[in-house]
């Protein structure tokens, strides 16, 4: 069996600057190795502070030109870049999922994800983004849509394509440079991004790519040229660069981690649930900010709980689901197993130790399917986000006792309710402290233009990275008040 194709050799990542392809002098090179085969299939540079700023610099010096071309040719650029994205998605969809552990499916989903994007930074031109209104005789006031100037993308390991494609068709699209810096985990995906934003035509620094981790990410936050940052990764880290950019004056959005809850009652259509629970647990390995990691079980809803059990026993490592991003993390979570079952949960499916068949895949960071049953709210497997595939349900008695833990939690990402009643549906629309809210949807992922984004520690600053809202973070609105007089100079007035 082969879930992926892997590069056939190892790629050596460059940033791209004013440009070129560079590899920036005297930095450390980590190696990237493939989630399901342990092999290296690339090497990444952490660039220095002196790196990043001349990426800014470049960056800088083309947006001049760049925010002066009309957006009429911006858009036939993008246009462009969408096609490649289009006519590109399979071998995209490959070193996505070969990079970062994903099913191919799942890859693949992700960047026609990032072609929705594509498709809403193309109507630009024909959305009415601003508005004019005579305020008094001779006197009106409109708004004017402005580009920044130059901006950063930093972006999480388990979206490659996907989340560098949130944010880059708009925030160029209207008129800004783009700096982004990918994982250092899954940089390969950026830079085939990067090739084909150079075919679609875009002049040399309108978009780079920056690698590297911390300290790329610190001197991006901190360089005074640079007017927003949009970051999506773990809650710490998102907190303290939305906190650095923030003091320093920029516009941050900063999405962090998730704890998800999916509420099931007893009235749920069992087959509709019981596969949306599943789908959403297990896929990508539990490796997504939108994965349900708490079932609240309200009253008894035991032959939900029996068929989930019996549809993930059957789930195959590797096929549905993908790898674990490292080693690193399958030892996070197997220690996270044994601290629920001290603290008194029982493991009702066990994926310890299971891997797929195949010498190929002996390597590869697997964690199969795990269920959890009578966590408590206070139990940390109820509580912090674990990354992985692992569903920790909580029993409530009551709809009201599942919203007070739902909304206990600190994220605030997204919540689903699974019911045939619109009433009871309606109270958890209106009563999740949440982001994204769902109805029998176990993964409630917004389609453009709706936004995307969560509230509480799961996104620190205003606006969605994405859709109609993403327009008032990539771009200042300049308010025009103007004032004509009355007075002719001359008689080829009348
Ligand atoms: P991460 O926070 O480790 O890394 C994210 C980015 O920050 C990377 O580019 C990384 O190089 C950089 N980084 C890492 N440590 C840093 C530090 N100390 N200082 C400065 N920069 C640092 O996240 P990850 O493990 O790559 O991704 C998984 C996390 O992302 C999960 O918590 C997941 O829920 C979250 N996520 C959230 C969303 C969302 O929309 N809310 C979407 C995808 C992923």
């Amino acid at each position: 069996m082969s879930f992926v194709r892997l590069p056939e050799s190892p790629i050596a990542c460059r940033n791209l600057v004013g440009g070129e392809w560079v590899l920036p002098r005297d930095v450390q090179r980590l190696e990237v190795r493939s989630p399901y085969t342990g092999e290296v299939i690339g090497h990444v540079p952490m660039t220095s502070e002196a790196g990043v700023a001349q990426a800014v610099e470049a960056a800088r010096a083309a947006s001049v030109g760049w925010r002066a071309m009309p957006l009429r040719e911006r858009t036939t650029l993008m246009a462009r870049f969408r096609a490649l994205l289009e006519s590109h998605l399979e071998r995209l969809s490959h070193l996505a999922a070969s990079e970062a552990g994903k099913t191919v499916a799942e890859a693949r989903a992700g960047l026609l994800k990032g072609l929705e994007v594509c498709d809403f930074a193309l109507s630009l031109q024909n959305l009415d983004t601003g508005g004019a209104l005579e305020v008094s005789r001779g006197v009106s006031c409109e708004f004017r849509r402005e580009p920044l100037g130059v901006v950063a993308g930093i972006t999480p390991f388990n979206f490659p394509a996907m989340v560098p494609l949130w944010m880059i068709p708009t925030a160029l699209t209207v008129g800004n440079a783009f700096i982004l810096k990918p994982s250092e985990k899954v940089p390969l995906t950026a830079c085939a991004l990067g090739e084909l934003l150079v075919e679609a035509g875009l002049p040399p620094g309108v978009f780079s790519v920056v690698h590297g981790g911390r300290e790329a990410v610190e001197a991006l936050v901190a360089h005074p040229e640079v007017r927003a940052v949009g970051f999506v990764g773990s809650s710490a880290v998102a907190r303290r660069v939305y906190a650095e950019g923030s003091a320093r004056g920029k516009r941050v959005l900063a999405l962090g981690g998730a704890k998800n809850h999916l509420i099931v009652v007893p009235d749920a259509d069992v087959g509709l649930t019981t596969q949306a629970v599943v789908d959403s647990f297990t896929g990508c390995a539990g490796q997504r900010c939108m994965a349900a990691s708490v079932m609240l079980a309200v009253g008894d809803v035991q032959h939900i709980v029996d068929q989930v059990l019996e549809r993930a026993s059957r789930l195959e490592c590797g096929a549905g689901m993908g790898a674990l991003i490292d080693q690193a993390s399958r030892t996070r979570l197997e220690a996270a197993i044994d601290a629920a079952q001290k603290a008194g949960a029982r493991v009702a499916l066990d994926g310890r130790g299971k891997k797929p068949a195949g010498e190929r895949w002996a390597n590869g960071h697997w964690l199969g399917p795990t269920v959890l049953d009578g966590v408590r709210p206070d139990m940390e497997a109820a509580q912090r986000e674990l990354f992985g595939p692992v569903l920790s349900i909580v029993r409530v008695p009551t709809l009201s006792a599942a919203l007070e833990v739902e909304n206990a939690s600190p994220y605030g990402n997204a919540a689903s309710i699974f019911t045939t009643n619109g009433a009871v549906a309606q109270a958890v629309v209106e009563g999740a402290r949440v982001g994204m809210v769902g109805v029998n949807v176990g993964v409630p992922v917004p389609r453009e233009p709706f936004s995307f984004g969560g509230t509480g520690e799961s996104k620190f600053g205003h606006g969605d990275i994405t859709g109609v809202a993403s327009l008032g973070f990539w771009t200042d609105l300049k308010k025009v008040t103007r004032k004509w007089s009355s007075r002719t100079d001359g008689s080829w007035m009348s």
